[in-house]
């Protein structure tokens, strides 16, 4: 299966192995071989204040978001670029306070649905490999991790339903849990 618009490479199925990455010509030392933007990201509660919530720059100069005081930015270039994103969570930091605990899983599934909304095309992340087309390995799933799946999916309604209506199925989130935890 050609990959799309990786010049020199190619993408191939290894039975039993899962799928790989090959080199269809020489590359020399030092070439760059392959690279692309994150589809979608998170910062760690734990680093917020050390690092833009953006561009995820560390530094000293950070300003707050006026609104939850808890998300820090280099400008408001940054800041901007972060909102659609943020304002997930802006709102409902203030409202439930000390309450608000989603995992890190689940926030970064709360962005991949909203960036899915958004985006008709392949983005410049899904060169070589569609979001969907991630394998979710459920049929390997055994209780424990189903169980924290399922957690994690009666989280994602607790802190999101309000600001992204209409949420998937139980079964496909499911899924996309499964695919964005493997
Ligand atoms: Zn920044
Ligand atoms: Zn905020």
């Amino acid at each position: 299966m050609k990959n799309e618009g990786i010049e020199g490479m190619e993408r191939f199925l290894s039975p039993g192995s899962g799928r790989g990455l090959r080199a269809l010509r020489h590359f020399t030392e030092g070439e760059l071989v392959f690279a692309c933007p994150a589809y979608s990201y998170v910062l760690t509660v734990n680093e917020r204040g050390a690092h833009c919530e953006h561009c995820f720059s560390r530094r000293e100069d950070l300003f707050k978001c006026g609104k939850c005081k808890q998300a820090y930015y280099c400008n408001v270039d940054c800041q901007r670029g972060d909102w659609p994103m943020h304002k997930l969570e802006c709102v409902a930091m203030n409202a439930y306070g000390e309450n608000w605990c989603p995992s890190e899983t689940v926030r970064l599934v709360a962005r991949i649905i909203v960036k899915q909304r958004v985006t008709t095309e392949r983005t410049p992340s899904e060169r070589l490999l569609l979001l969907r087309e991630f394998e979710s390995h459920l049929d390997k799933m055994d209780s424990e991790k189903d169980e924290m799946n399922q957690t994690d999916i009666a989280a994602l309604h607790h802190f999101y339903s309000r600001h992204i209506g209409d949420l998937p199925d139980k079964q496909a989130l499911t899924e996309l849990f499964a695919q964005v935890t493997v």
